[in-house]
């Protein structure tokens, strides 16, 4: 196949909280344009690991490189993280009292500078995207958690990230409006996101998934294709967590 360059590089990371361990020696790559699902029980490290890739968290060991910038070396610049990686949480964390059109140029115009011209240009284009050109004028409270969820994927898409961390997106979500989150996520992969996915949706693993890693205690204990993970895990571990979930 077609030699893909590195576009996150998580080696040898340690994280304690306090004498827990929470990561534990953990390494992988995410190619550009890869989809990675991380799955795993409740406390095995996987949000910790989402805000360590995003410089949330401060690490106590290893190294973690996005797109060829050290994020804790002593001179990478917050901002410069900022820009190369979006988050999206469970909890949208939209600022309630500005409206969806400002939640989506704030930082393009505070982080990357753009002028407000630019910036709403910007803005109005995902608002488009994720189909909520019509509530650019709303306030957050205004709209469902489903429209919520899509604006804050906008406001992330909006900084131009090179690589996007999704933590369990559709956790916080009423069932009926779980859908139109991952259907926005799989046109984003479609158009060749580099991806990190956190979530226990089984079937946006299978559909989306280039790789699945599973966690355990802080540690990656296996990952492969989706194909791998559902017809023939290798770990109990493993066997045990799916069963529980599917
Ligand atoms: P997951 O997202 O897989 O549920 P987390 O990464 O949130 O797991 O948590 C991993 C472990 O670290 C858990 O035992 C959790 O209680 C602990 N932990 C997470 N954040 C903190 C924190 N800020 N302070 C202390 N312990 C934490
Ligand atoms: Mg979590």
């Amino acid at each position: 196949g077609v030699e893909r360059s590195k576009m996150v590089e998580v080696r040898n990371v340690v994280k304690y909280f306090g004498r827990l361990k929470a990561l534990d020696d953990v390494s992988f790559d995410v190619h550009d344009g890869e989809k990675v699902v991380i799955i795993g029980p409740s406390g095995s490290g996987k949000s910790t690991l989402l805000r360590s890739i995003n410089k949330l968290e401060a690490i106590d060991g290893g190294r973690i490189v996005v797109d060829g910038i050290d994020l804790y070396s002593q001179q990478t610049d917050i901002n410069k993280v900022r820009e190369e990686v979006g988050m999206v949480f469970q909890s949208f964390n939209l600022f309630p009292h500005k409206t969806v059109l400002e939640n989506i140029t704030l930082a393009q115009l505070i982080v990357r500078k753009r002028s407000k011209k630019e910036a709403v240009e910007k803005a109005m284009m995902l608002l488009g995207k994720v189909g909520l050109a019509e509530k650019a004028a709303a306030y957050p409270g205004k709209l469902s958690g489903g429209q919520q969820q899509r604006v804050a994927i906008a406001r992330s898409l909006a900084m131009d990230p090179k690589v996007m961390l999704f933590d369990e997106p559709t956790s916080a979500l009423d069932p009926e409006m779980i859908g139109e989150v991952l259907d926005v996520m799989k046109s984003l992969a479609r158009e060749g996101m580099t991806m990190v996915v956190v979530t226990h949706e089984m079937g946006f693993a299978r559909e989306v998934a280039d790789r699945v890693i599973f966690m355990d205690y802080g540690k990656i204990v296996e990952e492969g294709t989706p194909e791998h993970f559902f017809t023939n895990p290798s770990h109990e571990r493993t066997k045990l967590f799916l069963s529980q979930i599917l």
